[in-house]
């Protein structure tokens, strides 16, 4: 027996309480989709699956075994996964390429995900501001940021209710038990969209540059479980120790030295307790907000627990 043969005799048998299938039917529906639309076998299979818990007017748990693929936005971080999402099209933008049909923002609770459909999918159009549930999508990666295209396999069903977008930004809290190297005052490459920290006033890109003074602190927050690594920018730096760009500078130049200014804010800040949020880019927590916590500041105890992490 071919092998989608074999899958679709288990379809057909996992729906027998349920509808009267054809095995050379359903086999024929996963040949289309593998063979004429390159569909990975397994995912050729849930789609057939879902195409006939539909007709069945089923929930996949009422058929036993098999698991939701329904995924939050925010928490898409592989590529070339088949997921299911119900969003909200926030924003429609231009296509900039005859090939895509429709571009733009999708949004759920979690947060925002950009999404293509592709002329030769052939899909109705969404309309900005509807929620719909878009089944069998696949993600995508492009340097390390993720978004779902829509294809030939794709169901879209528009949803008779809003969707509440989130932000995607994150709250941690946590004593500050670490400030890392590169923080305090930096020298930034002045190149056109570069903005790359220099390195003994080298940037990893443009070689030897008369870079730009700035602040920020790169810091760690211990909640006692995780860790959290965080970056203030020079804004919410210069609020977070007082300190601001002007007198950093004449500091480091008082002292021939601009190590002093980072000596200076972990003098300020260590072991303090901070709640801070804004999105999540990477490992890092970008600080939109923060603020400063009273209660139990016990920076000898917060330290030493870092120190044996
Ligand atoms: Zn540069």
């Amino acid at each position: 027996m071919s092998e989608l043969r074999t899958h679709a005799a288990e379809i057909v048998e996992q729906f027998s309480d349920h509808l009267d299938l054809d095995v050379e039917e359903v086999e024929s529906r996963l040949d289309n989709l593998v063979n004429e639309y390159r569909v990975p076998v397994e995912e050729a299979r849930r789609s057939v699956v879902n195409s006939y818990l539909d007709e069945a007017d089923l929930e996949r748990e009422e058929l036993g075994g098999g698991e939701s693929r329904a995924v939050a936005l925010a928490d898409i971080d592989e590529d070339e996964q088949w997921i299911d999402v119900t969003a909200k099209v926030v924003e429609l933008w231009e296509p900039r390429n005859e090939a895509i049909a429709q571009v733009g923002l999708l949004g759920d609770e979690s947060g925002r995900t950009k999404f293509v459909a592709f002329e030769t999918s052939d899909l109705p159009d969404l309309d900005e501001g509807a929620v719909y549930e878009l089944k069998n999508v696949v993600t995508d990666e492009y340097e390390g940021n993720f978004s779902v295209k829509l294809n030939r396999t794709t169901t879209i069903t528009e949803l008779d209710e809003d969707v509440e977008v989130g932000d995607d930004s994150v709250e941690v809290e946590g004593a500050l038990v670490d400030i890392q190297s590169g923080s305090g005052l930096i020298k930034r490459c002045p190149e056109e969209g570069c903005t790359r920290v220099l390195q003994n006033g080298r940037c990893s890109e443009h070689g030897e540059v008369d870079g730009e003074f700035d602040l920020r602190i790169k810091g760690v927050l211990d909640d006692g479980q995780d860790v959290h690594e965080v970056i203030f920018d020079r804004e919410s730096t210069e609020e977070l120790t007082g300190l601001a760009l002007e007198e950093a500078k004449d500091m480091a130049m008082d002292a021939l030295d601009t190590t002093v200014v980072a000596e200076e804010m972990r003098a300020d800040t260590l072991g303090r307790y901070y709640r801070v949020s804004g999105p999540q880019l990477g490992r890092y927590v970008l600080v939109d907000e923060f603020e400063r916590q009273d209660g139990p500041v016990d920076a000898e105890a917060a330290l030493i627990k870092a120190r044996s992490i």
